[in-house]
């Protein structure tokens, strides 16, 4: 589903990525974990064409988004980027729901506007999504009425209302109070258990540890460790990761 390969990214004279290389299979469900500052969210965003690479090769269900030659890194046409993009899905720390439209108006937009579906044929099918994310009562509310963890679970909603292979989480829990964050966590396990393809860069140990199929370990711009969360918790490789599972767990 992903194939990211020796990505490099700077922001001026800074290595934020120094050679990240990433497969991802369909159904996988990655977890990133890492100190902050440590380039998991701009790993992320390099995936969906929210930050350019500098260096590097990204295909996305085997269409390649960006490769590199002698004079750098270059992107398909735009049309092409556009269209490979739309097949990830992201949600956000900070929900970003439009806080002018209703939870509904949310979620059937984007369809509507990018994807030209029609109003009789979206509808329907948000309410099923609002139904699976436990909120078909809230269809009509604004989002100023919702809790963090009502407003990030229709924040997924939105993000599958486009109909994506893969799912981008970047610390979907971090902005909520510690007793919203189950509620959002079993919405993203639910999905899981679908087979979606999800990639998570989260603080939750718990989820990183029971419900991914691979957890990846990023410091200082690179992955120091990767494996499965059984013997990445239980039995770390690199004095890295073993320092940051220490801190955490
Ligand atoms: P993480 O998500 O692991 O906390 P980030 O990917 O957000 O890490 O950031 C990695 C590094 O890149 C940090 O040092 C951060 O300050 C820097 N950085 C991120 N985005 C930008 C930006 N737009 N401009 C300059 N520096 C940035
Ligand atoms: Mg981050």
């Amino acid at each position: 589903m992903i194939s990211a390969r020796d990505i490099h990214k700077r922001f001026g004279h800074t290595e934020v990525l120094k050679g990240v290389s990433l497969e991802v299979g369909k159904g996988d469900v990655i977890a990133i974990i890492g100190r902050s500052g440590s380039g998991k969210s701009t790993f992320l965003r390099c995936l969906n064409h929210l930050e350019t690479i500098d260096r590097g090769h990204i295909d996305i269900e085997g269409e390649t988004l960006a490769s590199t030659d002698a004079k750098g890194a270059h992107y398909a046409t735009e049309d092409e980027v556009r269209r490979i993009c739309r097949k990830m899905g992201m949600v956000f720390q900070q929900f970003n729901l439009f806080p002018h439209l209703t939870v509904l108006q949310n979620i059937i937009e984007a369809p509507i506007t990018v994807k030209g579906m029609a109003r009789d044929e979206i509808v329907p099918k948000a309410e099923e999504l609002l139904r699976k994310v436990g909120l078909l009562e809230k269809r009509d509310n604004y989002p100023s009425r919702l809790s963090g963890g009502q407003k990030q679970r229709v924040a997924i909603a939105r993000a599958l209302a486009m109909e994506p292979d893969i799912m981008l989480f970047d610390e979907p829990t971090s902005a909520l109070d510690p007793e919203l964050t189950g509620e959002v966590l079993r919405t993203m396990r639910e999905l899981a258990e679908e087979r979606m393809t999800m990639l998570v860069v989260t603080h939750e140990m718990a989820f990183a540890r029971d419900v991914s199929t691979r957890t990846v370990f990023m410091d200082g711009g690179e992955i120091v460790e990767s494996g499965t969360p059984a013997d990445m918790f239980s039995n770390p490789q690199h004095p890295r990761t073993r320092a940051f599972l220490d801190h955490m767990l």
